[in-house]
């Protein structure tokens, strides 16, 4: 890979100047396809015409996709006092990581397994999720973001239901009947994630 520096020349097809043109290398904040946000500061091929992105080296794609992957999302519900303290306590078993990290590792968990699945929908509508008084901000990655909105439609149930009922699964699993296998699991990934 040929790896380019800041004011070197190159030429490419400029798309608003309809031909191929000198270019030069600068630094500068792409903003994402997606209309959300900008990649900042890489370097870019401009047209020495118009100033357009005529291209982008390989060299600054990992840093895209360094900010694609770490664009943040909130999942704010409200619940209520006690499954936070369970959250926080299910957390604190741990040496590391956090209550976002336990919830993140749990919708990734429950989207792929039916049981898990049935279980958070059945806890879900349980007495023990009723209440709402504590507003929590999840912020979570683009990737869970989508999975937690397939993991919505998949069990039926609203953001705030399908929230509490994956914080009472934690509650069932590391607090009143802890699982050996899911625990050294969630050790892992908390360790990874400190
Ligand atoms: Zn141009």
């Amino acid at each position: 890979m040929k790896i380019y520096s800041e004011g070197e020349k190159s030429k490419g097809p400029c798309r608003p100047c309809k031909k191929l043109v000198t270019t030069t290398f600068k630094v500068s904040s792409v903003p994402l396809s997606s209309g959300r946000g900008h990649v900042d500061k890489i370097l870019v091929a401009t047209c020495d015409h118009c100033e357009h992105i005529v291209s982008i080296p390989q060299q600054s794609a990992p840093r895209i996709k360094e900010t694609l992957s770490n664009q943040k999302h909130s999942i704010e519900v409200r619940i209520p006092i006690h499954l936070l303290d369970i959250l926080v306590l299910a957390a604190d078993r741990f040496n590391a990581g956090s209550t976002d990290t336990l919830v993140r590792y749990y919708i990734a968990l429950v989207e792929t397994d039916k049981e898990l699945n049935k279980s958070v929908k059945r806890l879900s509508g349980s007495d023990f999720a009723k209440g709402s008084s504590y507003r929590l901000s999840l912020k979570v990655s683009d990737a869970i973001h989508a999975r937690f909105v397939r993991l919505m439609g998949q069990t039926k149930l609203s953001k705030t239901q399908l929230l509490k009922g994956l914080i009472l699964q934690i509650n069932e699993d590391i607090l009143q009947k802890p699982k050996k296998k899911r625990i050294n699991d969630l050790e892992r990934v908390m360790l990874a994630s400190a």
